[in-house]
């Protein structure tokens, strides 16, 4: 028997997206501009094929402009940067993403801080976090902001709860951080930020009132690190082989998308859980059509 609410996050990125599919089309009718995303795709990572697919037909669905940029391998760091400086310079273009992990040899640091930080759709870039964690933010960066927006769309309050966050990264961890502890709605929280060093990690998670899990280590939290009642919300995507019964009765090994969280124990004792899939990630795709938005917006605004 399930105890805990599913937080659907597949179901609200939906309804999120028809906003943004209105507010686009009226913005083209204001304007006569189309909002407009260029993803570089460099080398065959097939994980990010698929998300830069996703990003694609998400895009395209919201009747935004989509352009997909995608270069082999060997491409060197001189001719990314190149294309980047162009893409900077192209009115028409609102939002510049880099899909990671770029191949090795590729200076990545130095192609996130070549993308003009009024562009930068990911909000990875050092002005744009700086702005974030001054509380002035341009950009959000997608997969915190989906969060946010999730609990808020939850009526989950945040204010004076425990939150406590596993994952350090600059992606999702240390952002989703800056986002929680800042003054002012589906904010104002106490956050704790756990990481491969922390100590007790259970007994540091067991206190939360929100948890909030990016680690990538499949079904790693289990219910005995999560307090009774507590909004569990898992980040991970990970692949796991599973032996399934096939039509044919036989047994045959699939792969299959896991989240961070044991969901199948964490579901009897928390009060609410995100499910993977179905849960975080399609709310980041549906943000970074927000900022694209917002980044057209601000664009017509001379801003
Ligand atoms: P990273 O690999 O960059 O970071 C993982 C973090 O987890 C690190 O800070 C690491 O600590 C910490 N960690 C690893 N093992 C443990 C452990 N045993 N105990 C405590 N902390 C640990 O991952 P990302 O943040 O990029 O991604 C995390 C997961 O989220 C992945 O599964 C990824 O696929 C998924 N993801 C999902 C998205 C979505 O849209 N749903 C978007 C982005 C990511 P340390 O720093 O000490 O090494």
């Amino acid at each position: 028997m399930m105890t805990a609410t599913l937080l659907n996050g597949k179901q609200l990125a939906e309804t999120i997206r028809e906003e943004i599919r209105t507010a686009t089309a009226e913005f083209i009718g204001k304007t006569g501009v189309q909002p407009s995303l260029t993803v570089i795709l460099v080398g065959e990572n097939p994980a990010s094929q698929v998300y830069v697919r996703n990003k694609e037909s998400a895009c395209v669905a919201a009747g935004m402009k989509s352009d997909v940029i995608r270069l082999p391998e060997s491409t060197g760091t001189g001719e990314l940067l190149a294309l980047i400086e162009k893409l900077n310079r192209d009115a028409s273009v609102h939002g510049i993403l880099v899909q990671l992990p770029l191949p090795k040899g590729i200076d990545e640091k130095k192609i996130l801080d070549a993308i003009s930080p009024k562009k930068d759709v990911d909000a990875f870039h050092p002005e744009n976090v700086g702005l974030i964690s001054q509380g002035r933010p341009r950009f959000l960066p997608c997969t915190p902001y989906g969060i946010q927006e999730l609990l808020r769309r939850y009526n989950i309050e945040t204010a004076g709860k425990e939150v406590v966050i596993v994952g350090r990264s600059d992606i999702v961890g240390k952002p989703m951080a800056l986002l929680m502890v800042q003054k002012g709605i589906a904010a104002d929280a106490t956050v704790t930020v756990c990481h491969s060093r922390t100590r007790n990690l259970a007994e540091v998670t067991r206190r939360a009132d929100i948890l909030i899990v990016a680690i990538g280590k499949a079904e790693f939290v289990t219910a005995d690190m999560v307090k009774p009642g507590a909004v569990v919300i898992d980040v991970g995507m990970n692949r796991k082989e599973k032996t399934v019964i096939g039509d044919d009765g036989q047994p045959a090994v699939k792969n299959k998308l896991v989240g961070d969280v044991d969901f199948d124990s964490v579901k009897e004792v928390a009060g609410a859980v995100t499910p993977v899939p179905g849960g975080v990630g399609p709310l980041t795709v549906t943000m970074l059509l927000l900022n694209t938005l917002e980044s057209a917006n601000r664009a017509s605004a001379g801003l």
